[in-house]
């Protein structure tokens, strides 16, 4: 189901709109809070008014129910409440999905407990013993070794973990995603980083950031975000020739992209 609605309608030029009221064109988004009242149930929401040409108001949900409108300088009130008014239903209907979404778990770190690892879950074994801390991956197990057991010592044990098998599996599909696009000439450089928001990011001079916790999350969604951020290689932006490219690297991206959003809530926080 698609989170974004665009109305189709084109807003007046901004340029006479802003000549009309003697003002000068505002170069900067601005945020405002804000509440309607539809069908007796206040709606509260976030109104972007953006000076960019061409905008078209715009609704958005995300995945925590937060609704957001986009709109342009001169879009007036009546239009967006018109908008909000008729999107009402789905508006409310996304809502009720976040809400019965699972959020993110509270670890406990003890025995039996499933965490996730490529699309996996792998139980906790933790077994008490003198040495240095160890933990190793055993079938459908996660074994810990380690004189202390409390739940901090075993967060950053498996913290750690998670990043070595995270450095190495990036790699492998980073260098087998660069071998075959045409426009990528060497293997990017790579980092890794624990994020809160987002899986991955591309700079201007062509290095790539990958989040930590994308490890939690199945191949086909770490392939997913490694290709997406090497076609930004090829096309610096989310224009329509970017996601022709996606489309043509991997095909079923766009069913990897939309479950990796429904485990982000959960995979993002460990
Ligand atoms: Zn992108």
């Amino acid at each position: 189901m698609p989170n974004v609605i665009n109305t189709g309608r084109r807003r007046k030029s901004a340029s006479n709109f802003f000549k009309s009221k003697g003002l000068g064109r505002p170069n900067k988004e601005r945020r405002e809070q804000r509440a309607i009242e539809l069908a007796g149930r206040s709606l509260n929401y976030t109104l972007v008014r953006s000076p960019r040409r061409h905008r078209k108001l715009s609704l958005q949900i995300n995945l925590t129910g937060a609704v957001e409108v986009r709109a342009p300088y001169a879009a007036s009130e009546m239009d967006i409440d018109a908008m909000l008014r008729k999107h009402r239903d789905w508006l409310f209907e996304r809502q009720r999905e976040a809400a019965r979404r699972p959020g993110p778990r509270e670890w406990r770190y003890c025995n039996g407990e499933r965490h996730p690892f490529m699309g996996e879950e792998l139980a906790l074994k933790i077994q008490r013993r003198q040495g240095r801390p160890r933990l190793e991956r055993c079938g459908g197990e996660l074994l810990v070794h380690s004189a202390n057991t409390e739940a901090d010592a075993l967060k950053s044990l498996l913290s750690s973990w998670y990043t070595r098998q995270a450095q190495t599996v990036f790699s492998e599909r980073l260098r087998y995603w660069s071998s075959r696009l045409d426009w990528v000439e060497s293997v990017p450089p790579l980092r890794l980083r624990r994020m809160r928001s987002r899986w991955g990011s591309c700079s201007r001079e062509g290095r790539l950031c990958l989040n930590t916790r994308l490890i939690k999350a199945d191949p086909d969604c770490i392939d997913t975000v490694i290709v997406h951020e090497l076609c930004h290689l090829q096309e610096f932006n989310h224009s329509k020739a970017f996601y022709q490219l996606m489309d043509s690297v991997l095909p079923g991206w766009r069913e990897h992209q939309q479950r990796l959003d429904e485990m982000g809530v959960t995979l993002l926080r460990d």
